[in-house]
């Protein structure tokens, strides 16, 4: 028998939440009749709510998420797909200065170009998410925006569709995004990102590549092998430098010999120093501010390559698990007793916790690429233990 206390209890406090959430529309100049007919009816998505509970899965090490994400099944597709859509492509390249190939990966990567737009309403995905998530503030001011654009954009509530976390179309829009980024490029007065035309959708990602300062002619980054007794304190997407210091220092592409002169470029090491490393360009910075993610970045980097046939055709990406949360939070702990500075200490990587444990690597004679893996991890509990 159903449980019809807590399901009371969840409408409830849903409405209770639309009714807080009206106020900062309207704050927001969303006018009342907009705001009203579009929840109207609206309800939390259970599937949503399972998603939101069960977020803790495990992280998947580098090779299995490229196995995911830039399968060959996936390349060949994107390969088809950059034919079938060339003289599209050619047009967006001549007007936003994209090549076709690097917005065709962000495409595959996102919606297995097209075939994955999401079928989930948008505004009842991000009202489950702005009530119940730990991000419930961003998810709210994305479902300010997705009325926004119900508001200014002549669509429909019914016409927004997307992923289960509020992406939308081919280009998995958020819908602030939208609102800054999305192009009507076929010019029908409306910026369609969700129809099975992606012209308007693709136009959207170039402009979204273009206006993050996208530079047409670089690569996004280039494989690299290290010189013997590289000094290991240099890698890491922070330490920024021209492509001739790292040249000087005996830095050679995977491929072809010394770099030419690329602009400003950084060591990557996605796997510590024992995994691939790359040299990344500033196209390589634009690609995260489409997704926060060195794997990502890496992931649409190497498969806009493949797609032409450029770039390492085999990367050994690591297949190690990336320690968890908890794990991470026991290594700025110890990292913090043995007097480094982790930063805070929140189970997340950045650049303090890196440059921490790459005080603990050097004081202990080891390669200090400041990657956190398990045996680094067992190191530290060993030298707390000497500590007494
Ligand atoms: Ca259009």
């Amino acid at each position: 028998m159903p449980d019809m206390t807590h399901e009371t209890d969840t409408s409830d406090g849903f409405q209770v939440f639309l009714r807080s959430l009206r106020e900062k529309a309207l704050a927001g100049q969303i006018r009342a009749t907009v705001f009203d007919s579009a929840v109207a009816g609206l309800a939390p998505l259970p599937d949503v709510l399972e998603r939101i509970e069960n977020q803790a899965e495990h992280a998947l090490s580098l090779a299995a998420y490229m196995e995911k994400v830039i399968p060959e099944t996936r390349l060949r597709r994107a390969r088809a797909a950059l034919r079938a859509n060339r003289p599209l492509l050619l047009e967006l390249e001549s007007r936003f200065h994209v090549e076709p190939q690097v917005v065709v990966a962000i495409w595959a990567v996102e919606t297995d170009v097209g075939r994955q737009r999401g079928t989930t309403p948008t505004l009842a995905a991000l009202a489950t998410l702005g009530w119940k998530s730990r991000r419930a503030a961003f998810f709210q001011s994305e479902l300010i925006a997705a009325l926004r654009i119900i508001q200014t954009a002549r669509l429909d509530v019914a016409d927004l569709r997307g992923s289960w976390a509020g992406a939308m179309g081919h280009g998995q829009f958020m819908p602030t995004s939208f609102l800054e980024f999305a192009v009507d490029f076929d010019g029908d007065g409306r910026a369609d990102i969700w129809g099975d035309d992606p012209a308007d959708g693709l136009a959207s990602i170039a402009n979204y590549l273009s206006k993050h300062g996208w530079q047409r002619g670089l690569p996004w980054g280039l494989a690299v092998d290290l010189p013997a007794g590289f000094d290991f304190e240099l890698s890491g997407p922070d330490q920024v430098r021209p492509t001739g210091f790292w040249r000087d220092l005996g830095v050679h592409l995977a491929a072809d010999g010394a770099p030419a002169d690329y602009g400003p470029a950084s060591v990557l090491l996605p796997g510590g120093h024992r995994g691939p490393a790359f040299l990344a360009l500033r196209n390589y910075h634009v690609l995260t501010r489409y997704n926060n993610s060195m794997a990502y970045a890496l992931a649409v980097g190497v498969l806009s390559d493949r797609m032409v046939g450029t770039g390492p055709r085999q990367v050994a990406w690591p297949d190690e698990q990336p320690l968890t949360r908890l794990e991470l939070h026991e290594m700025q702990t110890l990292l913090a007793g043995q007097g480094h500075r982790p930063g805070s200490i929140d189970g997340l990587m950045g650049p303090d916790t890196a440059r921490a444990l790459r005080a603990f690597q050097k004081d202990h004679g080891l390669p200090a690429d400041g990657f956190p893996d398990a045996e680094m991890l067992r190191r530290l509990r060993a030298a707390q233990a000497l500590r007494g």
